[in-house]
């Protein structure tokens, strides 16, 4: 067994020599499932803190002990934000440091946090972001879809009509969707994205991220529902769902301009296939006659190989 043994105290060292002011809320991500993803500034700031606004204070007290700390703890929840936001506020004007932390991953991103830093952010008083774990980050990085661009949707609605009106809005989007969802939802989601998406987009099931069973799945949409029926275990613990977006205006273009020559070469020679093309689609004739070449000689391998 090879052990690593990484000395950190050099690290904690200098963060602790770094300033964190007081009378400042600092937005502070903790781990997604794997009590290892905390960053050293967090752990730094998490043991400053004269207090620790937490959606659900068991859990965080739970979390904290893991790392040797024990602090006082303000509930601060998506139904006493407001009220929250106010205790918070008294208290940093009062000079103290407070930390919010959600039960999972990063404050304000499908969890509560955000109406807490608006109104803190309000009273004149600095927020601090101190970042780290996000599952949509996380799943996003391991997805293998390339494209720089990502809609974050978080959970949809659970009512299948509203569910569907959201989904119609994402269709002709480029970007990558993300969705979160829970895992009695999992198949329903799932079945929902199917019959509104093209089956052929990729789709990418990342489940229990940075835990013991962590999986990630990539298949075409239309093979989503079949792969996780296919094992029950498959539709358990937590999910991130990304779907690939509609394929860029270019593409579709260029899908376009294939199927037009593909028509045109049955009927005529390359060149004269091209000459039409070029006047249909208004795109230069070299770059036609190119393509249909390609087109050309790909079918011709096709034929060869039935
Ligand atoms: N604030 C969190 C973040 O930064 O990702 C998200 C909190 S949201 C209430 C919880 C949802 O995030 C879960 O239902 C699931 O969709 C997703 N999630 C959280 N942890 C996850 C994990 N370890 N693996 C996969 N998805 C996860």
């Amino acid at each position: 067994m090879t052990e690593s043994v990484t000395d950190v105290s050099a690290i904690m060292h200098e963060v602790a020599r770094q300033t964190f002011l007081s009378g400042t809320l600092y937005v502070v991500a903790t781990p997604i499932g794997n009590v290892g993803d905390i960053t050293l500034r967090s752990l730094h700031v998490l043991g400053l803190a004269d207090a620790i606004a937490c959606e659900d204070t068991r859990n965080t007290r739970n979390l904290l002990a893991r790392y040797g700390l024990n602090k006082p703890l303000i509930a601060a929840h998506q139904h006493n934000e407001r009220e929250s936001a106010d205790k918070l506020i008294a208290r940093l004007q009062a000079g103290e440091r407070i930390a919010l932390v959600s039960d999972a991953g990063t404050p304000a991103v499908s969890d509560p946090g955000a109406r807490i830093v608006n109104m803190v952010q309000a009273a004149g008083l600095p927020v601090v972001p101190l970042a780290g774990p996000s599952a949509a980050i996380a799943a996003l990085s391991a997805s293998g879809l390339i494209n720089d661009r990502f809609q974050f949707v978080g959970f949809l609605p659970a009512k299948a009509g509203q569910r569907e009106t959201v989904l119609q809005t994402l269709l002709s989007l480029p970007s990558t969707l993300v969705f979160y969802e829970a895992p009695h939802r999992i198949i329903d989601m799932v079945t929902a994205l199917t019959s509104v998406f093209e089956p052929q987009r990729e789709i990418v099931l990342a489940r229990e991220l940075s835990k013991l069973f962590e999986e990630i799945h990539r298949c075409p949409l239309q093979d989503a529902q079949a792969w996780l029926e296919a094992d029950s275990n498959r539709q358990k613990g937590e999910f991130v769902v990304l779907l690939e977006g509609a394929p860029e205006e270019r593409d579709a273009r260029d899908a376009q301009t294939d199927r037009i020559l593909a028509i045109l070469l049955e009927e005529c020679p390359v060149k004269q296939a091209a000459t039409l093309a070029a006047r249909l689609t208004g795109q230069k004739k070299n770059a036609l006659y190119d393509r249909a070449l390609e087109l050309k000689a790909a079918s011709a391998g096709d034929n060869r190989l039935a």
